[in-house]
């Protein structure tokens, strides 16, 4: 039997439909940026896995350092100890993270992240004797799969039944320029009616919206306005961080920097699950008492787990290295270069990129997960490449190491089903 025939036995598989959608491919082997499937056919990873493995699938280099971490400290309880990868984690993303930033707090996954974050921002007015309750975010946000993360996420298609459990949170629509002026109106209006604890956004980049990109300048006058009223502003630099949008953080483009980043997906280059919410000094300070329950009561059980810290370590050093660096420029210019070849064709309706992101819209009208998608997923991997369109916007963030060959194929295939659909 097949682990496809095997899979369908007892396994339920995330954002899936099973009875439409009952087939998984099974996948055998991941290196660098090509997958294999359990039949021998190879597929150029056109999306890093959800954008976690940038520098390519069972990297060398980090596989090689978790696996001499894997020998020495495996696991520890970090409430009571503390180890050196999590110390050396600390220092080094203190040195890269936007220059107010200075605790680092550890999670597991990207929901997590945010679930501490809002919790962090909330506990912070409590703590200080200011009952704030509400938050703020972005229209067709994404932030996330539990209850707090789902509550500031904007993207109805994933929380239908759980709408009458969720938080009090209000959106603002992103901002564009022209509606910078009604925005900042909207917001003098909320805070004239309630507390605001804290305001959420993905940086320059709304992942699951479909990549959808805005200037900094214009978010800039959201959190401007947040500051001076004492909203705490919440970088979800999930998918962002690590070097996607051209910088190793989207805010570090941003002039009024955030009061708390959540960080995973790339964090640990897609070898382990872990995620960072780190905050400033002054965030920190709030929760400093003599009682315990002026501290941060929150914790899970593989908090800075030692060998996803040393995986992030490893991941970190090669963000950094000049060969990463200019690769990072070199895709970043060749989505610009492939985006003025396909913005004009009938099919397509908007193109746009930033850093290794790259979107193009479709002409159509199909829903998020409606048929169209399925054949484009089908088109693409029966040419050897991983896309995984968003309704009708189809993406690219390649691993930070692909071979220009192999985004040229990309590429090319795009252009051959655009033109086939
Ligand atoms: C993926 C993502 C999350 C959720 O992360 P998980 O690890 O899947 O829980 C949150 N925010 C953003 C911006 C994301 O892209």
């Amino acid at each position: 039997m097949t682990l496809q025939e095997r899979d369908k036995k007892h396994l339920w598989h995330p954002l899936k439909q099973h009875q439409t959608h009952p087939n998984s491919l099974g996948i055998v082997k991941a290196k660098g940026c090509i997958l294999t499937d359990e039949h021998g056919n190879e597929y150029i990873d056109a999306i890093s896995s959800w954008y976690t493995s940038m520098f390519g699938h069972c990297n060398d280099f980090i596989t090689s350092r978790v696996y001499n971490q894997m020998q020495t400290l495996d696991q520890i309880m970090f409430s009571d100890f503390t180890h050196e990868p999590a110390v050396k984690l600390s220092e080094e993303l203190i040195k890269i993270l936007p220059e107010n930033q200075n605790r680092i707090f550890f999670n597991d996954n990207g929901s997590t992240a945010v679930e501490a974050a809002i919790k962090m921002a909330l506990q912070y007015h409590f703590n200080k004797g200011e009952k704030r309750s509400l938050f703020i975010a972005l229209e067709d946000g994404f932030h996330g799969d539990t209850f707090g993360a789902m509550s500031v996420s904007g993207l109805s298609v994933y929380n239908g039944p759980f709408e009458d459990f969720l938080m009090h949170v209000e959106r603002v629509p992103v901002p564009n320029g022209e509606n910078n002026h009604a925005i900042i109106e909207q917001l003098k209006k909320i805070i004239t009616k309630e507390k605001v604890a804290g305001f959420i956004y993905e940086p320059l980049v709304q992942g699951a919206a479909g990549m959808k990109i805005h200037n900094a300048k214009d978010i800039n006058e959201i959190l401007q306005f947040c500051k001076d009223n004492d909203i705490l502003t919440i970088a979800d630099e999930v998918m962002t961080g690590f070097g996607k949008t051209g910088n190793n953080f989207a805010s570090d483009e941003i002039t009024t920097k955030p009061d708390i980043i959540c960080l995973s997906k790339a964090l640990t280059a897609g070898l382990v699950p872990m995620a960072i919410t780190s905050c400033t000094e002054e965030i920190y300070a709030a929760f400093l008492g003599d009682s315990i329950a002026e501290g941060f009561m929150h914790c899970h059980t593989y908090s800075a787990n030692p060998i996803a810290c040393r995986a992030a370590l490893a991941s970190i050093e090669l963000l950094q290295s000049e060969e990463i660096q200019q690769n990072i420029q070199r895709i970043s210019s060749a989505h610009v270069n492939f985006l003025n070849k396909v913005k004009n064709h009938p099919k397509v309706t908007e193109v746009r990129s930033k850093g290794v992101i790259l979107a193009i819209d479709l002409k159509t009208n199909s829903s998020r997960y409606g048929s169209l998608r399925d054949q484009l997923l089908a088109s693409f991997m029966n040419e050897g490449v991983f896309l995984r369109p968003l309704g009708n916007t189809i993406y690219i963030q390649p691993p930070y190491v692909i071979t220009q060959e192999q985004l040229n194929k990309i590429y090319t295939t795009i252009e051959k089903v655009l033109d086939t659909f």
